[in-house]
This record gives structure tokens, sequence and C-alpha cells, in this order.
């Protein structure tokens, strides 16, 4: 606390959401059970930014805690969007600075679907520190040096791992993996993401599939991956420029000073958000844009849930 601002899951109206840790509230962390309901991107990429004429910011520097794998798998398209060919220095500052600590999934939320996007409900890589909750105690993960780092100096609360807690934990991440596994029996399919998308550009499921949206942006807004953005001009006492969340989805979206669109259709933005996930950021980055965190789906206002969207677009 001393070093760090620590947010952390804590649970509200029936939800998990990432909240700042004071000494009151240590013990209402939430290390594991599943994803909180905001994506890391709310605080690097906080919904509306001063980009320009904004102070060296004099804050500490942030230590999530509790991210899960699906969170961390989302960092590596952030990282190449802002900090690629072209860097975002408060990005990749406040990228550095943040230290994470992620841990194991055991209760995943019925949208997750992490496992249906090559995932799986604990975290493998991108990480500081993983906790897995074994018994009474964690196995902690050293992910980099920095975790090691930290651990220096703590060896009255440390101690090996024995062969029961492995084995344990390794029984714990099965079961959880199983359980995301089934609830995903339906939607299960063996094509490649990339091909169900680029190979039905002309079909009806993109119509019949928006019909119900109401064009609120929450799929792109909750998503981890989701990151286009526009910038305001504004005139304080001094010239700011915000950065704001945008949504593909919005009929204003990528609309020119002359009032053109490229995508004047519902069903059209509806179907470029899925070709922008499994095609056109796998072109650019080599990744998807989808980690099945399933927020898009608990988020739609109209219902649209993109596991069936993609399983009819299979059918087809
Ligand atoms: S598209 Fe939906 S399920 Fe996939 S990462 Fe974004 S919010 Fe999560
Ligand atoms: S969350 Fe649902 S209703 Fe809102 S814009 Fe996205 S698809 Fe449409």
């Amino acid at each position: 606390m001393e070093k760090y601002m620590i947010l952390a899951p804590q649970k509200e109206n029936g939800g998990l959401f990432m909240q700042p840790v004071i000494q009151d509230n240590v013990a209402h962390i939430v290390y594991d059970e599943a994803r909180a309901a905001q994506p890391l991107k709310t605080f690097l990429l906080p919904p509306l930014d001063e980009v320009v004429g904004k102070k060296v910011q004099a804050e500490k520097p942030w230590l999530f805690l509790g991210i899960k794998a699906c969170g961390l798998a989302a960092l590596p398209i952030l990282d190449q969007a802002f900090g690629g060919d072209f860097t975002d220095p408060i990005y990749q500052k406040r990228r550095e600075e943040s230290f994470i600590v992620s841990s194991d999934c055991t209760q995943p939320w019925e949208t997750c679907f992490c496992t249906l996007v090559g995932g799986q409900p604990y975290p493998v890589k991108g990480f500081d520190l993983n906790l897995s909750k074994v018994w009474d105690g964690f196995v902690i993960e050293v992910g980099s040096l920095r975790g090691k780092t930290l651990l220096e100096g703590h060896d009255e609360v440390l101690k090996e791992v024995v062969r029961e807690e492995a084995t344990a934990l390794e029984k714990m991440r099965n079961e959880t993996t199983k359980k995301v596994e089934e609830q995903n029996r339906d939607f299960k399919f063996e094509k490649r993401h990339r091909e169900v998308v680029s190979g039905n550009w002309e079909s009806e499921v993109w119509e019949r599939h928006s019909e119900t949206c109401v064009e609120c942006g929450a799929c792109n807004h909750a998503c981890p991956t989701c990151h286009c953005y526009f910038l305001d001009d504004v005139t304080r006492k001094t010239f700011v420029k915000l950065r704001g969340w945008d949504s593909c989805m919005y009929s204003g979206y990528a609309v020119t000073a002359g009032g053109g669109t490229p995508r004047p259709r519902l069903y059209e933005r509806f179907r470029n958000r899925y070709f922008c996930k499994f095609k056109y950021l796998d072109d650019n980055y080599g990744m998807y844009g989808c980690t099945g965190c399933g927020r898009c789906i608990e988020g739609c206002q109209g219902k649209i849930d993109m596991r069936q969207a993609l399983k009819d677009l299979v059918k087809n």
C-alpha cells in the first residue's frame, strides 16, 4: 500500500468490481472466483483521459490484484495498439509501472467461454505473481523479476509447495476447465473462428443477430481488447485534448466530415465487430481480439450472445 495504489475485486450487488483497497476492506478482497466487471483497460486507458496538456502523474502506480487469465490475454492487444509501431507514452508509463497479481478462476460466470477461444481459466503468462487459492493458503507463482523481488524479505509467510498442494491445485484447475467446457458444450465447433467469420460476409446471421441491438456500445466498452477512441479538443484555461472510448456499434462511428459512413446499416457495424475480433486483429497482430471473458454477453441490452452468433455462422 505504501508503494502502490491497489485495486482488487470485491463483491457488490451480486457482482465483482475492482475497488481501491484500503486498510478497512482488505478482508473483502475476492482473490479467486471469477473475473471482475471492469476490464484492465478501464485503468490503463480510462474512458475519458487527458492526453495533451496532462501534468506528469504524481499518483502511485497501480497494483492490480485478482486479474484472471482472460484479462491477461487482452494485454498483448493493447500493448500492440499503444506500444507497437506507434507508442502512446501515457499508456506505456501506466503499463510499465503497473504490477499485476493474477489469480485462478474457480467459479466462472455462465457467460465465460475462454476455452472456446484457446484460453484456460488459470493464468500461464503475463503476470508478475499468480495466486492460486489452495486450502487455507495460496500457491504463488513468480512470473517476473519484479514479482520475485516483491517476495524477497517475506520468508516468514512463505514455504515450499508440498506435493499434496500441487496435486490439489492441478485438480482444481482441471475441474474449473471442465466446468467452462461443459457450460459451452453447445457452442463448440472445430473450424477456426477466422474461417467461420471471413467465409460468411453475406450471411443472414448478421442481420438476424443484430435485430435486438440498441447500439448502446456496452459490448465495446466492457470488452478488455476493444480500444477504439475519439479525440476531442477542449479549450479551458489551457488547451486540453481528451481521449474517450468510442464504439464501432454507434452510427456515428467512422463518419467522415462530409457525413459519409462506410457502414450505414446496423448489421454492417455488427458484422464489422466480429470481423475486427477474428480477422482484422489476426491480420494485424496475429491474435484474436476475444479472450472469452463473456462481458459483451453479460452487458448486452439486446441479449445477444456472441457464442450463438458464431455457432449459427458455422451452421451456414
Ligand atoms: S468480445 Fe466479448 S467475450 Fe470476447 S473479449 Fe470482448 S467482451 Fe470478452
Ligand atoms: S451491447 Fe448489445 S445492444 Fe449494446 S451495442 Fe453491443 S450488441 Fe448492441
